[in-house]
């Protein structure tokens, strides 16, 4: 159980692309009736972030960057009971939740079921450090959760390292493998084997995916594909797309 959040706590603040973070200390204050106050456990880098740590990506500064974050209830206002299945909530409850918030109605909630695109919306790890709460990005001791959120209460057989990428990565590669409607017996060809492409490729043979082909040109990549359900990993850095075209064939189960 962990004890009474202090007064102030640290975040590692992004001031400016690619310049150190720099620690800095902001205030806790209590959480409002339908707000959750997390104890960061962890926080991946996850490849936006080097986007925007690099520039290429626009992010408010000072910021503080991280979204998939992982944490455990310090405090909870009156007004949240339950995570996004119905399991109660309470402090000392390990959560992971949406990368995204948004209050109210919005189009492409409630016409197509696409929440992550609605106008206004805000971004954990994309949000100001200067202003209240302070604490909305994972690379901080704490970070409060703000209405408008999806929280998901974790299984304890989940190891920290498992669930920390749930709400980015994996969310991404269980929408894509839901769209492509992978099936028993598909063959399936995933091009670029970075984080979302092995865990596509892990999702698409727990589908039930006959043989899985993954392209990419980094030699570590490559090396790890198998352990991810990759049957066939091809190196596209030699050889024209014609090539790669017959290497994919030439791998596909008869
Ligand atoms: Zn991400």
């Amino acid at each position: 159980m962990p004890t009474a959040p202090p007064r102030m706590a640290t975040a590692a603040v992004y001031e400016a692309p690619n310049t150190p973070f720099v620690l800095k200390q902001f205030p806790l204050r209590p959480v409002r009736r339908d707000e959750v106050l997390v104890r960061v456990s962890m926080s991946t880098i996850c490849r936006s972030d080097i986007h925007s740590y690099e520039g290429r990506r626009p992010n408010p500064c000072p910021g503080i960057l991280g979204h998939e974050i992982i944490g455990v209830i310090a405090a909870i206002g009156e007004d949240i009971e339950r995570d996004m299945r119905g399991d109660s909530l309470k402090i000392g409850d390990r959560i992971t939740w949406s990368e995204y918030f948004f209050e109210g109605q919005c189009y492409y909630r409630e016409v197509h079921d696409m929440p992550q695109k609605c106008q206004g919306l805000r971004k954990y790890g994309h949000d100001l450090a200067a202003e209240d709460p302070h604490f909305l990005g994972g690379f901080a001791e704490y970070c409060y959760i703000l209405p408008g959120t999806w929280i998901l209460k974790l299984p304890p057989d989940l190891s920290d390292e498992e669930a920390t990428p749930l709400n980015c990565g994996v969310a991404t590669m269980a929408a894509v493998t839901e769209a492509a409607a992978i099936s028993l017996g598909d063959n399936v060809v995933i091009q670029g084997l970075g984080l979302l492409g092995l865990y596509g490729a892990a999702m698409a043979k727990a589908r039930g995916a006959r043989c899985v082909i993954g392209l990419d040109a980094v030699p570590s990549r490559l090396k790890v594909a198998s352990k991810f359900g990759v049957d066939h990993a091809i190196d596209i850095s030699c050889g024209g797309a014609q090539s790669v075209v017959t290497q994919i064939r030439t791998a596909l189960p008869a």
